[in-house]
């Protein structure tokens, strides 16, 4: 049996949609995007005190909320809200086509990414230890007795939403641009070009320079 999306009317089959618990009717979404926007307006309509956008993030980005694993689109999830409320005039279509402008959560932080990378790579500081495991039983079943962790992190590896990697040098997580630019090292630790050979005359040089420091010194004293 088909049922078909609260917001904008898609159907499929149950277990393809979320449901939300609800007293009055069943109520069926085709994915979280839309399922977030019709909490987030339902909030608005009951708490006029609430603020849209606070609300949207409170769903996107918390840990709580499955959502936090998910790119999300939180502006489109906004557009989606204020439809529901009677205050976009877009019809459904258009307030589902993306803008370039979009505000879209990340996944995952930089500092987590760098928590997943240093354990794929056995670098990972003990004090980062139990922060990864937090992330790791609230994202799988880590007691499962076929749970292995190296599989668990190449999951949430392909789950980044921009390219990056660790430095070599430091270890800290870095655009693969960047990377990429110094064969590995991240601007910070880049193998600084070769000195050219200077004539040994920097000892003197910098007689002279502590000469006229000096010089100054004494400028500044008489006047
Ligand atoms: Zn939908
Ligand atoms: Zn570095």
């Amino acid at each position: 049996m088909l049922v078909n999306c609260k917001v904008c009317n898609k159907s499929n089959t149950r277990p393809r949609m979320c449901q939300l618990d609800s007293l009055r009717e069943e109520l069926w979404f085709c994915e979280l995007e839309h399922l977030y926007a019709y909490k987030a307006s339902q909030d608005i309509q009951y708490n006029p005190n609430y603020n849209l956008w606070t609300r949207i993030k409170r769903y996107t980005e918390s840990t709580k909320n499955a959502g936090h694993q998910y790119e999300m689109n939180q502006t489109r999830i906004y557009r989606l809200a204020k439809i529901l409320l009677d205050e976009n005039d877009q019809t459904i279509t258009q307030a589902l086509e993306p803008l370039i402008s979009d505000r879209i959560t990340q996944p995952w932080s930089y500092h987590e990414m760098q928590l997943f990378l240093q354990a794929e790579s056995d670098v990972l500081s003990e004090n980062d230890i139990d922060p990864l495991q937090t992330i790791l039983d609230e994202s799988f079943d880590t007691s499962h007795p076929d749970y292995d962790q190296k599989y668990a992190l190449a999951i949430l590896r392909r789950n980044f939403t921009v390219p990056v990697d660790l430095c070599q040098e430091c270890l800290h997580v870095k655009h693969q641009e960047e990377l990429n630019a110094n064969q590995g090292y991240c601007d910070d630790c880049k193998l600084s070009d070769p000195e050219i050979y200077s004539p040994p005359t920097e000892e003197t040089s910098k007689e002279t320079d502590s000469g006229s420091q000096f010089g100054q010194l004494q400028q500044q004293i008489q006047q």
